[in-house]
């Protein structure tokens, strides 16, 4: 049995190559980004104003001043600033050349065309309210990397880069399957002896999370023949296939047989972690690997400067070509991880190990956020053989605390979980005030 890092260096070990295409602005949320961004101008680009009031010089603060001229946002100032004069102006809009302060309107009276201050206070003085050209970002600054997972604000950035198509990762088509003789799904009313399907809809939605395409399988019998058809057409039609229960070492766990009759190489099976042990991954490598078509336009686009027209392949730099294919592709062709079917198993196996395999084969990083937390209340457990992962609620004050959790198969335990907490090996009791490893889902 490996440690659940030593599941994670191999897991992260094999990711595939996703090829890279473009996509709208407005379709690259969660995305990764497969080129850097740098800013094509200087942010805020001239001298702003960063509140609505009266651009003046510093030294004529506290004098009545003529106003001769307000100033919108996006309209170029008409007046010089001079001795005896401010002009209007509001936020956003660009300073008048001549002014070094503005100061914010709710602080002055404007009559007959000449503003003065309310209260003559220092105060005023402290901040001249005006936002520095290229304070922000200078041209040129690297904005974000490729790798970055696009949130809302490097969608910002971009929009601000002035890129409405993006540069990004292809996504993965996951293919998830559940499997279970006593399983059924949630429009079907269960026997007594059976128990409805939420690994193969939780998964879905931890998936779709990713931003990668999902196929759904459905639910496939304990039978070995209908699992091998399922898991055939799975991983023919998919990048990634993730199958749930099954795994473990009942007489009707055939899945790791399977795998194999499939084709696919387990490379391991059990995982000194709780829940999740009979966690399995498997990969298919494929010699020699074919390069997908838009791998070389992605190389293309990047080095414009080598391309002679009309002979794309002609004269890109052979040193180039070796260097990008060695860092971009790999020689994985399809995975599969079969999870246990406790849905607490598979809904932590996923966070933990699966969407961080997604991520990187998209050429991200992701690892749930890591911090480290003192417990509330002691915490005891009974086996210290693995790494516990408990469901915790994180309390107001920073403290950690255990929620009611009776196992593997209390998925309503993980409704009201903020994170997981880690228990090393050999660790019998976390005592209060006592630190552990919080492991947050992103
Ligand atoms: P297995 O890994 O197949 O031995 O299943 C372990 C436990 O998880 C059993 O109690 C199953 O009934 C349950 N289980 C398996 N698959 C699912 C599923 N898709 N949804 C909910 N529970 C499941
Ligand atoms: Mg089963």
């Amino acid at each position: 049995m490996i440690s659940f890092e030593e599941a994670l260096k191999i897991v992260l070990e094999n990711t595939q190559y996703l090829p890279h295409e473009s996509v709208k602005l407005e379709d690259s949320a969660g995305r990764v980004l497969a080129s850097d961004i740098y800013a094509d101008r200087d942010m805020p680009p001239f001298d702003k104003s960063a509140v609505d009031g009266y651009a003046l010089k510093r030294e004529e603060l506290g004098n009545p001043l003529r106003v001769v001229e307000n100033i919108a946002a996006g309209y170029v100032p008409k007046n010089e600033v001079i001795s005896g004069t401010c002009s209007k102006i509001m936020t956003g809009a660009v300073i008048p050349a001549g002014a070094d302060f503005v100061v914010m309107v709710e602080d002055t009276i404007e009559v007959n065309g000449f503003m003065d201050l309310k209260e003559k206070e220092e105060e005023f003085k402290k901040r001249n309210n005006i936002c520095y050209k290229g304070e922000d970002i200078s041209e040129g600054d690297l904005l974000l990397s490729r790798g970055t997972v696009i949130s809302p604000a490097a969608t910002a950035i971009l929009a601000t880069t002035g890129l409405s198509v993006v540069y990004v990762s292809k996504v993965p088509v996951v293919g998830i399957l559940s499997t279970g003789d006593e399983i059924v799904e949630p429009d079907v009313t269960p026997l007594p002896s059976q128990i409805r399907n939420s690994n193969g809809w939780q998964l879905r939605v931890q998936s779709l999370s990713t931003g990668s395409k999902v196929k759904y399988y459905g639910i496939v019998k304990d039978d070995p023949k209908l699992l091998g058809q399922a898991l055939l057409k799975s991983t023919e039609e998919c990048d990634i296939t993730i199958i749930t229960g099954g795994v473990s070492a009942g007489d009707f766990d055939y899945v790791p047989q399977i795998i194999t009759e499939c084709g696919f190489k387990i490379l391991f099976d059990k995982v000194s972690v709780q829940p999740g042990k009979p966690s399995t991954f498997a990969v298919k490598k494929a010699y020699p690997y074919e390069y997908p078509e838009d791998h070389l336009v992605g190389l293309i686009e990047e080095k414009k400067n080598l391309i002679i027209e009309g002979n794309i392949y002609g004269n890109i730099d052979n040193n180039a070509l070796q260097q990008k294919q060695n860092r971009r592709t790999s020689t994985v062709s399809k995975v599969i991880f079969a999870l246990p079917g406790n849905p607490v198993s598979s809904l932590i196996q996923f966070e933990m190990l699966v969407k961080p395999y997604i991520i990187k084969s998209m050429g991200g990083n992701y690892l749930p956020l890591r911090l480290s937390l003192p417990a509330a209340e002691d915490f005891t457990r009974k086996n210290t053989e693995r790494l516990s992962l408990i469901p915790v609620e994180i309390n107001p004050d920073g403290t950690f605390s255990a929620l009611r959790y009776n196992g593997s198969a209390h998925i309503a335990a993980m409704v009201h979980a903020d994170a997981i907490a880690e228990i090393p090996v050999g660790v019998k009791q976390i005592l209060a005030g006592e630190k552990a490893t919080i492991h947050i889902f992103r």
